[in-house]
């Protein structure tokens, strides 16, 4: 939008930009363009904008695909852009208060926002935090807070934001962007960001929660030594410091994101995960049709020969209700990078459901909870030739995911599910989709 047209929109409308709504506004149109060409839209693609305004990047990002989605607080905006853009659905909402879980649905989403600088943090965090349905995300932000993200070890804007956000996502700083560019111009200049999730492999893995912990203490006195930030972690200081080939008078910011990855991994006692553990001598008895054990084989020959075996699925529900869902991991040899089962796995030869099912939620949700049976499945293609008792327990976390088996996780609504099953089922290992089929089947009335 040419700035005479967004003076003249403005008065039309009656109204002055809000400035406690973050209201400057794009009249560039060759860097409109530009930014939402950073997205890389291909026709179809799913797409979300974050404070729209009056639509400058919004038309640019139209012409590419119609698949988006426009969240804009003021009400007023609403209205001018349902005008402007009949086509597009659009939410009058608070971005920050928007349910980023209902975006799975979609697929993977490209978000985009000129943001208004007094949420942007909040939002970068909301948008970014694990799990995240977010394929791109290209944010015209604060310069200091574009710098802060994309810092290098050693500087002034190095910190936990970097960290933070760096763990998971690789931060470009893309350019400058004047206050002139705006009307009416803020007295900072802004920057343009892309992030992109960091591929798998791109550092080790580590617990999420831990590293967490342990960056904003690291960096909550940041002239301090690290050792004195960190003094109750019991680290073996001398130990770590020659682990990380670094000085024992070491500051946070003089540490790489790879070596703050070490550090916890050091101080949680585990080597780096990367790869799928071992499986190949797992063994599992092979039953006939009633369930009735017949012999044993390798868990090679069940899966190659389609022999009936037997598996545990936990459905773990938070107090609210909402079910946990985990994301597995691309090493993994049967479904890479599908979400599944709160818990689930293989009974193993000699063993039995019940003593199967608490042991996966111990060892792949790192937590102890009683589990109670609710159904079971009779094996077929669906289950990979499973037969399947389906448990359910209560826990809240957090949950320790072991990152060689599940890549991420989060609680979801089942009315959350419902909609994402119904509109990609491709996402959802083929298992987990016969389980929560049979748990949403009306139960029988009694007999007689
Ligand atoms: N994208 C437009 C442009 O580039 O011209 C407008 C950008 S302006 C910096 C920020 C926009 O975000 C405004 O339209 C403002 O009303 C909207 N906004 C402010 N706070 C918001 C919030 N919490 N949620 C959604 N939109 C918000």
């Amino acid at each position: 939008m040419k700035l005479s047209t967004i003076t003249s929109t403005l008065a039309q409308m009656g109204m002055q930009p809000t400035r406690s709504l973050g209201q400057n506004f794009l009249h560039d149109q060759n860097l409109a363009d530009w930014i939402v060409a950073q997205l890389g839209l291909k026709p179809g693609d799913a797409w979300l904008e974050l404070g729209p305004g009056l639509g400058a990047l919004t038309e640019f990002a139209l012409a590419r695909s119609a698949n988006g989605l426009l969240i804009e607080k003021d009400g007023r905006m609403c209205g001018f852009l349902r005008e402007r853009f009949p086509e597009v659905e659009i939410v009058h909402g608070d971005a920050t208060e928007f349910d980023v879980r209902e975006l799975f649905a979609r697929g993977p989403v490209k978000v985009m926002g000129n943001l208004p600088y007094y949420v942007s943090s909040q939002i970068l965090f909301q948008f970014t935090d694990e799990p995240s349905p977010v394929s791109t995300l290209i944010f015209t932000l604060q310069k200091e807070l574009a710098e802060r993200l994309s810092a290098e070890p050693r500087t002034k804007a190095y910190g936990a934001l970097t960290l933070l956000i760096g763990r998971r996502w690789r931060v470009k700083y893309l350019r400058t962007l004047p206050g002139s560019v705006f009307h009416p111009a803020p007295n900072v200049d802004s920057a343009v960001v892309a992030l992109t999730p960091r591929p798998v492999g791109d550092f080790p893995e580590c617990d999420g929660a831990l590293f967490r912990k342990l960056v904003k203490l690291g960096f909550a006195q940041r002239r301090k030594l690290l050792r004195k930030n960190l003094v109750e972690q019991e680290i073996d200081w001398p130990a770590l410091c020659a682990h990380l080939g670094v000085l024992e008078t070491t500051r946070a910011e003089e540490l790489s994101l790879a070596q703050w990855i070490a550090l916890t991994n050091f101080a949680a006692g585990t080597a780096p995960e990367t790869a799928a553990q071992d499986v190949h001598g797992e063994m599992f008895d092979v039953v006939d049709e009633n369930d009735r054990v017949t012999g044993q084989t390798s868990r090679f020959n069940a899966h190659a020969q389609k022999l009936r075996h037997r598996a545990v699925h936990v459905f773990v529900f938070n107090e609210r209700g909402d079910l946990f869902l985990q994301k597995r991991s691309r090493w993994k040899d049967k479904c890479p990078g599908l979400w599944d089962s709160s818990a689930a796995g293989h009974v193993s030869a000699g063993d039995d459901y019940a003593a199967t099912a608490p042991r996966e939620v111990r060892e792949e949700l790192g937590v102890e909870a009683e589990v109670e049976e609710i159904a079971a499945l009779a094996a077929c293609v669906g289950t990979g030739w499973e037969f399947v008792r389906l448990y359910r327990a209560r826990h809240e976390g957090p949950f320790r995911l072991p990152p060689a088996e599940i890549e991420s996780g989060g609680f979801f609504t089942p009315a959350q599910i419902e909609r994402w099953i119904a509109a990609r089922p491709q996402d959802f290992a083929p298992g987990f989709l016969e389980c929560w089929r049979v748990f949403n089947q009306p139960t029988p009335p009694p007999a007689g």
